[in-house]
């Protein structure tokens, strides 16, 4: 049987969007979706460790944007046993209790077995007289009339041109926390990376007591602010039309010289990111690029704050020099003569011997996307090649430069076009449009 929509990812953003349709009257029995594990879970909620939390506030963690509210008052009901979610900054629950909320938004819906599943992962997808061929890793294949890939967050790679093998200590991908009990509380520790991983790395080796000393590399020598309780952010409207340098004048003139860890700052900041994507979509590709190259680290800064409890274990940390915070970049990871201990290079020719490094550098490449290029399936993106061509409607485009109609994506490997779609909410928000599309075309 040819599905009518054929979804690629099992992760929130495939989630959503099945949610999405199915709420618009798609049958289920239409609906097929390829992926490992439990839907809803994916690379950033498929999280097994307690200390793992959503660094959002709980209110802002919205599946259905028309209530807004809605996990936060499922939590406050079905979430008895975790004291320590809430902050002065509002409520930051587990991010498994975010799996658990998608699973049971899921299952309110009977007709969710009838859903076609798949667990293995897409390897290609050729076009065919019904639609697209979905051929999965073990040999199988699926027809479907329109596929959407969803695959997310592809999982990091070391960040080193000869990345070492796998060994005890070393961490590649550490979303699932399933890590901090393989590591000896007395073990020195590197963590490469600045980012939100690495402040959820800190914060479950501190609740585990981990007493051993912890270096932290990144190129910009600091951590993220935290997150604070502001409110009452009112959209602003960006000027149109708008190159690169206007884009950043209107964001200076908007947010000022204030100080970021500040409320008034933030909520100035989340006023300017509610058109955000709007404003990005209308710049010209090369503004876009020189903006990710100049700004990228900058506002990846900003825009990702960490929860109080994190930011709280890290300062302990940094407060009794547990914790060093060394600005350069890791350019070298090889076993040392001891092959329990490890070297870690640095940019600046210094090198530290570590028992355990944990990469908190970002995530890796799609495989999916990659092999499409490659096939001629889809054409690269002109500033951002290893990653796909495709309009704002979400429909990837072919190396001839014709969209295809019938092929979409979306989540996070779409913000290069799109702008700002890493959050739930904005994933949420761009699932329901897209749905409101597909269940009109079929
Ligand atoms: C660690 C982490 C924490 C985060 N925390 C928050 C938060 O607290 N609040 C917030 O608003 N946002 C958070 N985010 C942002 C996050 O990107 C989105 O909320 C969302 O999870 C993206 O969902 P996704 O399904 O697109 O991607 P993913 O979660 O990466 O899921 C993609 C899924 O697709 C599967 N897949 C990949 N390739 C294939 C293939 N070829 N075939 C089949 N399946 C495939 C993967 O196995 C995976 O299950 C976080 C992101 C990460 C990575």
């Amino acid at each position: 049987m040819t599905a009518s929509v054929c979804i690629i990812g099992s992760g929130y953003s495939a989630a959503a969007l099945t949610l999405h349709l199915l709420t618009r009257g798609m049958p289920a029995d239409r609906l097929a979706i390829v992926g490992p594990g439990q839907l809803g879970q994916g690379q950033a909620y498929g999280c097994v460790s307690d200390n793992f939390r959503l660094n959002v506030r709980a209110g802002l963690m919205r599946l259905w944007p028309d209530q807004p509210d809605h996990f936060a008052e499922w939590a406050a009901v079905n979430v008895a046993d975790d004291p320590n979610a809430r902050t002065d900054a509002g409520d930051f629950f587990r991010r498994r209790d975010f799996a658990a909320y998608m699973a049971d938004q899921l299952a309110s819906f009977a007709s969710i077995t009838d859903i076609s599943r798949y667990g293995q992962r897409a390897e290609c997808l050729s076009q065919v007289a019904e639609g697209w061929r979905i051929t999965l890793d073990d040999g199988t294949a699926l027809t479907a009339s329109q596929v959407v890939i969803a695959t997310g967050n592809p999982a990091p790679d070391w960040p080193m041109k000869n990345p070492p093998a796998d060994a005890p200590g070393l961490v590649r991908v550490p979303w699932r926390g399933d890590w901090p009990e393989r590591i000896a509380p007395d073990a020195e520790v590197v963590i490469i990376g600045g980012g939100l991983t690495a402040l959820d790395a800190l914060h479950s080796l501190h609740k585990r007591s981990h007493h051993g000393s912890v270096s932290l590399i990144c190129p910009e020598g600091m951590l993220p602010p935290v997150q604070t309780n502001w409110q009452n952010a009112t959209p602003l409207r960006w000027p149109t039309p708008l190159r690169g340098s206007g884009f950043l004048r209107f964001m200076r003139r908007n947010i000022g010289d204030g100080d970021w860890s500040r409320t008034e700052w933030q909520r100035r900041f989340e006023s300017l990111r509610m058109n955000i994507s709007t404003a990005w979509q209308s710049l010209p590709e090369d503004d876009q690029a020189r903006l990710m190259r100049r700004m990228g680290w900058l506002w990846s800064l900003a825009r990702f704050r960490a929860g109080p409890q994190a930011t709280g274990s890290a300062q302990v940390m940094l407060d009794s020099g547990q914790l060093t915070i060394r600005r350069d970049i890791v350019t070298g990871l090889t076993a040392g003569a001891d092959t329990t201990r490890h070297l870690v290079s640095l940019g600046t020719g210094r090198r530290i011997e570590a028992d355990a490094v944990i990469n908190c550098s970002g995530a890796g490449r799609d495989r999916l996307m990659a092999r499409l290029i490659d096939d001629g399936v889809i054409a690269a993106h002109d500033t951002a090649p290893h990653r796909p061509r495709m309009t704002t409607t979400l429909t990837l485009v072919g190396p001839d430069g014709t969209a295809h109609d019938d092929l979409y994506a979306i989540g996070p490997g779409t913000a290069h076009v799109v702008g700002d779609i890493l959050g739930a909410a904005s994933i949420s928000r761009q699932a329901a449009t897209l749905a409101d599309r597909l269940a009109a075309d079929t």
